[in-house]
């Protein structure tokens, strides 16, 4: 205990000293305050009005309200009054290597060595202005995701915090795709790929196509994956992809499949919810990406969103003329030809996986034609809740709280809460009443630091 004097502490010497020393600590503690809005903390629960939550350095210190929660002296202060207050979204289904050209051949063979240094960057930069704070990559060359991610992760340059797959693992590539799919023959290769992707150091592991390969093969990727503790995400366009998934042990299933069919089989539905009941194995994860598909028409016929700048950043204007080039007849492309007779069925399909007990995941394809990162993930959201009735609350938790579990990181990220690292979004108005308010948002915060 120092002891001072009263006539020291009248002294407006000593309280500017003291004041000085209060601010500098303070400053060298990197002390923010967001102050006013209402929080929704990503659990789902009632949201907090006139909330606090104090950030020191890259991690949330505390989170309270206004009147309980003391404001340390020296914090930098960021007025939230008016606006919803989030976790920073995760967008679990993105591919950084594409940009919404229509054509994926003519992209892959022209612009393969611009993928790591111009178009992966420009794509998790726009996710990143797009309050998409974390991101899941699906399907890019192995050294081309390691280097983006870990550049973006030792803040050299922007973006969400990215999780990889590297190449697909699939039964054959298609020809011109060998960069980033991988086919495997017989089980010991499977293991070998596996293994190859885990020593390189990703994330997740991607497989496709897994209903053509044999069990043994199948089964392999998911053994050897599981050893290295990555989970395996699957596809599940046709319905043996989603039998022999359930079989070997997938823990994330991508896309609403089975093209035009009304519904998911009986046999697969009573499947899914013996798995769902399997408690020690943890939820089953199901990220649906439907709004891609479900707001095609509306682009095709409202094609003004595609002129829209906010997918320009960090491309150079020539490939942005390409892109453009190749999306003048939204009408003509191939790709979505059948979509106008999916779409009736996405939202039976999408109930039928909330009915079997599957965790949905926010995530889109963003990439794909006509889809841009910048705009691709509030959108889903917006499906889920305007079109598919899903409660807004639940759908910002399928965005923020799941996927960090999904990706077994929720100790240090999902939610607003004491510990974790500050990925914090702000948008003015009320995100639960109208939730596309998330299509520009005012504030993004990345481990304490704001970036928008
Ligand atoms: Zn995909």
């Amino acid at each position: 205990m120092v002891l001072i004097s009263t006539d020291l502490m009248k002294s407006t010497k000593f309280l500017s000293l003291l004041f000085l020393i209060i601010s500098f600590h303070s400053s060298a503690q990197n002390l923010k305050a967001l102050v006013g809005g209402t929080l929704i903390d990503g659990f789902g629960g009632t949201p907090i009005r006139n909330s606090v939550i104090i950030v020191e350095g890259e991690r949330i210190k505390a989170v309270g309200q206004v009147g309980s929660l003391e404001i340390p002296a020296g914090a930098e202060i960021i007025s939230t009054e008016g606006m919803s207050v989030l976790p920073g979204l995760w967008d679990m289904h993105v591919h950084l290597m594409i940009n919404g050209h229509s054509d994926y051949a003519h992209w892959d063979s022209t612009y393969i060595d611009l993928f790591e240094p111009v178009i992966m960057p420009s794509s998790a930069h726009q996710l990143l202005m797009a309050g998409v704070t974390s991101a899941r990559d699906l399907g890019a060359p192995l050294e081309a995701s390691i280097n983006v991610r870990d550049r973006i992760n030792r803040g050299e340059i922007p973006g969400p915090t990215i999780y990889v797959s590297g190449p697909f693992i699939q039964k054959k590539p298609y020809p011109g795709t060998e960069a980033f799919r991988w086919g495997v023959n017989g089980p010991a290769d499977a293991r070998a790929k596996v293994k190859k992707l885990a020593d390189a150091g990703v994330d997740v592991i991607k497989l496709i196509d897994q209903d053509q390969m044999t069990l043994e093969e199948a089964q392999a990727v998911v053994d050897e994956a599981h050893k290295y503790g990555l989970p395996v995400v699957g596809h599940s366009h046709r319905p043996d992809e989603i039998r022999v998934g359930l079989k070997i042990g997938v823990d994330c299933f991508e896309h609403t499949g089975l093209s035009s069919a009304p519904e998911y089989p009986e046999d697969i539905m009573q499947l899914l919810k013996e798995r769902a009941a399997k408690m020690n194995l943890g939820p089953i994860f199901w990220t649906p990406t439907v709004e891609g598909l479900y707001n095609y028409e509306y682009v095709r016929d409202n094609p003004e969103k595609l002129d829209d700048p906010s997918w320009h950043l960090g491309l150079p204007d020539s490939i942005i003329r390409d892109i453009q080039a190749s999306l003048r007849y939204p009408g003509r492309m191939s790709y979505f030809q059948l979509t106008p007779v999916r779409k009736p069925t996405l939202e039976r399909k999408f109930n039928q996986l909330r009915e079997s007990g599957a965790v949905l995941l926010i995530g889109t394809d963003s990439g794909i034609p006509m889809k841009f990162h910048s705009q691709s993930t509030w959108n889903e959201l917006d499906v889920w809740v305007n079109h598919f009735g899903m409660d807004p609350l639940l759908t910002i938790k399928a965005a923020t709280y799941w996927p960090a579990v999904a990706m077994k990181v929720d100790k240090d990220y999902g939610t607003i809460s004491e510990g974790k690292y500050a990925d914090i979004i702000a948008v003015r108005g009320d995100v639960l009443r109208y939730i596309n308010l998330l299509q520009d948002v005012d504030m993004v915060m990345k481990h304490g630091r704001k970036v928008k």
